[in-house]
């Protein structure tokens, strides 16, 4: 394709939505596809609606999910400001290029597009008035997704409103056609404006762009029917980066609402995302949120970090509650972090399930002291291992496993009748990493003395 321009047209007046950085993304990955430009035009013409707060929240969460763009704020290109609040001028002259062309008309201090056509007047019962209605030729828009979707525009609409500025449709087409735009992707909620942009790419003698409608995002089956809102979890950007989840597993989360390879494959990393989308894979209807899925592709990304970023990540989680200290040991918590690295899928739980590896102050499961600690037995089994962990002289997972194997055969039964209370007295629950090597990562010294606790408490 010949010179793609995609543009992301954000009006930044409120909290960045998931849908918001989907429409982002599309049009991202459409242009990196095609080797063409993405724009980055913020439409910011209601001054009361937007916010300083919103720009920098939308800017910066673009930034987390590494969508660079080429033109727009702060890359300034051929085509710019890319700032609506800054292109008045612009929009003034195409007003007046209308009005010339006998297309806008001002009426009660408002200026009103033109359409072609006979026109009457009806009574309108939603109105509850006589209105005058135009009798247009259908548009006809070809859909990249949605194929050709028929609409009609009977009324002429308002361009620029009484305090002088100008519509939200009217600043839409001119910057499109100013910013020498190709394709508009964006949400489906916008297919009902479409047929008046096109009445003004026409107007203008402008080509229209393609346009491809992204289908809405429905709420989590959880959480109930219908389209997602700002409200249901997991709908803000912001939410994911408070939870630590990794940028790379967001954007491949968000590339499949309403996208995926014919193959269904579902862990895709940005360059596989890039070399695979495709507007036509995108599918109509509405895109399924699902919690279940941005874990398990969170747990697929951490799982496959190298131990030393994910090493790093964990630090900055494990340190912000106070776990460990910039002078921790090093080794010592490369040896944790790898078992927790099988384990767990959200560096948002790394804290509450290695806690203990850090303090002696960790949570104590009720659950698991009553299954575990409180049966009859456990104690005494307890007791009987101390003596047998205390002998071991290199404190190495083959020793360890070996003082397990010998009580276990002197006794006639397995060696994981020992291992729920054990790992109960060392970590206070019943599950966690895997079990030898956690014993050996935490070190006889530790282990001994908690097992002393344990017994002190519980005999
Ligand atoms: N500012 C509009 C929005 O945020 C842009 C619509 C479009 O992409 O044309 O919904």
């Amino acid at each position: 394709m010949d010179n793609v321009r995609a543009r992301f047209a954000p009006s930044p007046t409120g909290s960045t939505h998931i849908g918001t950085a989907r429409t982002a993304l599309f049009n991202w990955l459409f242009a990196r596809k095609t080797g063409g430009a993405f724009v980055l035009r913020i439409e910011d013409t209601d001054k009361e609606r937007n916010t300083q707060e919103a720009l920098e929240e939308l800017v910066d969460g673009l930034k987390w999910l590494g969508l660079d763009w080429d033109e727009g704020p702060g890359k300034e290109g051929p085509f710019g400001p890319y700032f609506q609040s800054q292109r008045g001028e612009l929009y003034q002259s195409h007003i007046q290029i209308l009005k010339d062309k006998g297309r806008a008309y001002e009426k009660d201090g408002a200026v009103y597009f033109k359409l072609l056509g006979e026109r009457y007047t009806e009574f309108d019962s939603y109105h509850d008035a006589e209105v005058e209605k135009v009798k247009t030729e259908p548009v006809i828009i070809d859909d990249l997704i949605r194929g050709q979707v028929t609409r009609k525009e009977e009324r002429d609409f308002v361009i620029q409103r009484s305090n002088g500025d100008p519509s939200f449709h009217f600043v839409n087409v001119v910057d499109d056609i100013a910013m020498k735009i190709t394709h508009v992707i964006r949400g489906e909620d916008h297919l009902s404006n479409t047929s008046k942009h096109v009445e003004l790419f026409k107007a203008f003698e402008a080509t229209p762009p393609k346009f491809a409608h992204l289908p809405m995002i429905l709420k989590d089956p959880k959480e109930g029917k219908g389209k997602m809102s700002k409200r249901d979890k997991g709908a803000l950007i912001s939410e994911y980066r408070d939870r630590n989840f990794l940028p790379e597993a967001v954007v491949n989360f968000i590339a499949l609402l309403g996208w995926s390879p014919k193959d269904d494959q579902e862990t895709l990393p940005l360059d596989s995302l890039i070399s695979r989308f495709n507007l036509d894979d995108v599918q109509k209807g509405g895109a399924r949120f699902d919690e279940k899925k941005m874990s398990h592709l969170n747990f697929e990304y951490m799982k496959s970090m190298p131990l030393s970023q994910y090493v790093k990540t964990a630090k900055v989680s494990l340190s912000n509650t106070g776990l460990i200290e910039p002078s921790s040991d090093e080794s010592y918590l490369e040896s944790a972090m790898k078992l927790c690295q099988e384990k767990i899928d959200s560096f948002e739980n790394l804290p509450g399930f290695a806690a203990f590896f850090f303090t002696d102050d960790y949570e104590i499961s009720e659950k698991a002291e009553k299954k575990v600690m409180k049966k009859d037995g456990a104690v005494e089994r307890l007791a009987e291992i101390a003596p047998r962990l205390s002998g071991i002289q290199s404190w190495d997972e083959s020793s360890i496993d070996s003082a397990f194997n010998q009580i276990a055969e002197e006794q006639g039964i397995k060696p994981f009748a020992w291992y729920p209370i054990v790992r109960f007295a060392v970590s206070g629950t019943n599950s966690g990493p895997d079990f030898l090597p956690m014993i050996e990562t935490l070190g006889k010294e530790r282990v001994l003395k908690r097992i002393e606790n344990a017994l002190a408490k519980y005999s």
